[in-house]
């Protein structure tokens, strides 16, 4: 019964969630003016309730990569993602921060997931605002069927947590 309602609870959390996502925004690169035009009343990100970026990763729980990720960058984009609120996704926005893109040479990562996970890749180079826009649904389905990247990782250590008091209530 408790179970019953502790997941029924959890599917209106995730309701809300992924209509209240706060994006931070890691721009890196040319992708950001894209990002900008979403953010414009033409395309209007608004109507997702995904409008408001947040500057601070403790205030944010949808990390938007936009552009390209050198190797140097690699920490700080790991040590963002480890401060933002659980549970949390992110959403590789553009070729650059999906593979790589055409910068194949030393510096340039191949994709932001040699890091961190990523829920959603949106390719182009840069991408139209619709497939941005698209993305976002993608992730909102992703958030309501609690099957982004945190929530699986979440669900899991809730599962060996009580496994190993189970263990020790024996
Ligand atoms: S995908 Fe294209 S537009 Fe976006 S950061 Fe890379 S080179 Fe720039």
């Amino acid at each position: 019964m408790l179970e019953l309602v502790t997941t029924k609870l959890e599917d209106v959390a995730n309701w809300g969630r992924k209509f209240s996502l706060f994006s931070y925004p890691f721009v890196t690169a040319c992708c950001g003016m894209e990002f900008m035009s979403v953010a414009a009343p033409k395309y209007d990100i608004a109507r997702f309730g995904a409008e408001f970026p947040r500057f601070s990763p403790r205030q944010s729980d949808l990390l938007m990569i936009v552009g390209t990720i050198t190797e140097k960058q690699g920490p700080a984009l790991k040590r963002i993602y480890d401060q933002m609120t659980e549970p949390k996704w992110v959403i590789a926005f553009g070729v650059c921060a999906s593979t790589g893109g055409f910068y194949q040479n030393y510096h340039a990562m191949p994709g932001a997931d040699q890091v961190i996970p990523v829920d959603v890749y949106i390719p182009g180079c840069p991408p139209r605002p619709e497939q941005v826009l698209d993305a976002l649904i993608l992730l909102q389905d992703r958030v309501a069927r609690k099957d982004g990247h945190s929530q699986l990782r979440l669900k899991r250590e809730k599962i060996v947590l009580q496994q190993a008091r189970a263990i020790e209530d024996d």
